[in-house]
């Protein structure tokens, strides 16, 4: 049946392994073992053991952090991000959205009385076949925690809508570029684009930054933005815009306006190999405006979170931008997601967001 654990055997009838089925994806199985050993709830407490002692050991388990990311985890379609004593599950595939017991078993004996909130993604579930949950899944006795949660990500601190905003409630995957770059905020004008929460601007601002620009188009990420600034004390130095970004960096370059600092954080441009090429000229687009952007010296942080976009062709993009645009770039660093959301060499999918540091010589 569609969602249930199943055995993998090759044509001989050996066993390949153990995974959960869906006939209706393009990956009709998903293997959790390729040993022969059960999918059952001790399978999901052994791997999420894992995943913590992993963390702990690469001093990766603070406040807030990613504790399970699928593939790489050894348990595809479940993704569960910390924040204090509060687990975030998104399941992202039938089968996994099934095994919310044993999910919620795991994690109450990882972290005894910690609530559990579950932040499926929509898209996902239609793909998949599954209605979405999202809110508190449990109540534990001890705690009082409410929908929102208040981390700190070294002098920071951001508030956490439980089980709303987009992804788990935060992008925790940039969370060592949003420290890096404010390391080059000091004095400077920044431009966080693609703002959502403000998390970059935060940081930047707390890094002594002038003035942070934020451009978001969605009015809920903004609030949040501005309740970010305000807990850090920072709001009366930023701007918030909610607008298109496209348009916004267009009126931008306009008005000769020029950043010390520019970040380009989009969404995703592309889920699916057949429109790489609309996404490369979006990035193309915006990487231009961005460079045309930066003061002398001017730092761009740029990104991808399209997996079809390697770190190769994004490289290549932001070259042409540069040519494009006029400015010589010195490459200060690639950057990439998070050390909590790890990369399975042979899974090159969990390797997805790609990144430069670029500096307008
Ligand atoms: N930089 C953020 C994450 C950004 S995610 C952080 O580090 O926390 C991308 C954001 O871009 C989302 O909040 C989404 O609402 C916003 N967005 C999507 N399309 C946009 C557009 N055309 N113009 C402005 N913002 C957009």
């Amino acid at each position: 049946m569609p969602g249930d654990a199943v055995a993998v055997l090759d044509s001989t009838g050996r066993l390949l392994g153990r995974g959960l089925y869906n006939p209706r994806t393009g990956i009709a199985c998903r293997l959790l073992t390729r040993r022969d050993e059960l999918v059952d709830a001790d399978l999901i407490h052994r791997r999420l053991a894992g995943a913590l002692q992993f963390r702990q050991a690469a001093g990766l388990a603070g406040d807030g952090y990613r504790l399970c990311w699928s593939e790489a985890d050894g348990l595809p379609g479940l993704v569960i991000d910390r924040y204090g004593p509060v687990s975030v599950v998104q399941c992202q595939t039938l089968g996994m959205s099934r095994l919310g017991g044993w999910i919620a078993g795991a994690l109450g004996r990882l972290f005894p009385d910690g609530p559990i909130y579950r932040a499926d993604d929509a898209t996902a579930a239609r793909i998949e076949g599954f209605e979405p949950q999202r809110g508190r899944l449990t109540s534990a006795p001890s705690s009082d925690a409410s929908e929102e949660i208040e981390i700190t990500d070294g002098p920071c601190r951001l508030v956490v809508t439980l089980g709303g905003g987009h992804k788990t409630g935060l992008y925790l995957d940039q969370r060592a570029n949003h420290a890096r770059v404010a390391g080059y905020a000091a004095g400077r004008r920044v431009l966080d684009a693609f703002a959502y929460q403000g998390a970059f601007a935060c940081h930047a601002l707390l890094g002594g930054a002038r003035q942070a620009v934020l451009i978001e188009s969605s009015s809920g990420a903004l609030a949040g933005a501005r309740r970010n600034l305000e807990a850090n004390g920072v709001a009366e130095r930023a701007e918030l815009r909610e607008a298109n970004a496209f348009d916004e960096l267009r009126q931008l370059e306009a008005g000769r306006e020029r950043f010390g600092v520019v970040v380009l954080d989009p969404p995703p441009f592309t889920r699916r190999k057949e429109t790489v090429d609309a996404a490369t000229r979006g990035y193309k687009e915006i990487n231009i405006r961005g460079l045309r952007l930066l003061e002398p010296g001017g730092v761009l942080a740029t990104f991808s979170c399209s997996h079809h976009v390697t770190p190769e062709m994004f490289e290549a993009i932001c070259r042409d931008a540069a040519g494009d645009a006029g400015v010589t770039t010195r490459l200060l660093a690639p950057l990439t997601q998070a050390g909590d959301h790890p990369v399975l060499l042979n899974v090159p999918e969990t390797r997805y967001l790609t990144g430069l540091l670029l500096q307008a010589v």
